[in-house]
């Protein structure tokens, strides 16, 4: 849905979010608020936490696992769904990678305060806190890797592969879906796959 068919107390909300969030203000900002809550929850998380060395690493090790099917569901049935404006940005960032389309700065960092609090309901308040906190540096990952995904060219063969599973997402726009990690797709059964004698970067 554009911002011009909302009814019109939204349209005031939904235009500056809009215009914000295809600025470079913006990418910049979200990118460093996301590293910094990241840093904030898990320092809390740890500090507050007294936590044991093996429930904490087993905690680290579920916040990463956790992080890599959010990111593969948010790519796929957010950004790739019938989702308004999540779509719409992203279809943006298809057509021009290189540009400013992100997230309003401030959205992911109040989701992972929400997220601690939701753990919070189930888990004790460091264990919480760190959980999201890790999650939280998953999506940092995330935001600054794609990033470099699309403004590097790497020299390295590994980097060069890593990169190339994500730019295949963009000529196969339903495959490929996990950026940090291709995991998912093979889960899932989404990961590219070549044809024979087609070439992926001249689709
Ligand atoms: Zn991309
Ligand atoms: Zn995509």
């Amino acid at each position: 849905m554009s911002a011009s068919t909302l009814p019109a107390p939204l349209e005031w909300i939904a235009r500056p979010l809009a215009r914000l969030s295809t600025s470079h203000f913006n990418l910049r900002a979200g990118l460093i608020s996301d590293c910094l809550i990241s840093v904030v929850l898990i320092v809390a998380g740890v500090w507050y936490g007294n936590m044991r060395l093996l429930p904490a690493s087993v905690t680290v090790l579920c916040g990463l696992f956790a992080f890599t099917f959010i990111e593969y569901a948010a790519h796929r049935w957010l950004f790739h769904g019938n989702t308004g404006p999540f779509e719409a940005g992203h279809t943006r960032h298809h057509l021009d990678p290189l540009g400013y389309d992100a997230l309003p700065f401030f959205m992911p960092p109040l989701s992972m305060c929400a997220l601690a609090a939701l753990f919070a309901l189930a888990l004790p308040a460091g264990y919480a806190l760190l959980l999201a906190g890790v999650i939280a540096a998953g999506y940092s990952a995330y935001g600054s890797s794609h990033v470099v995904i699309h403004a590097h060219r790497f020299k390295n063969p590994q980097m060069r592969r890593w990169a190339g599973f994500h730019n295949i997402h963009h000529y196969h726009p339903d495959a490929n879906f996990g950026v940090t990690t291709g995991l998912w797709d093979v889960i899932l059964g989404t990961r590219y796959h070549r044809q024979p004698g087609h070439n992926p970067g001249k689709a």
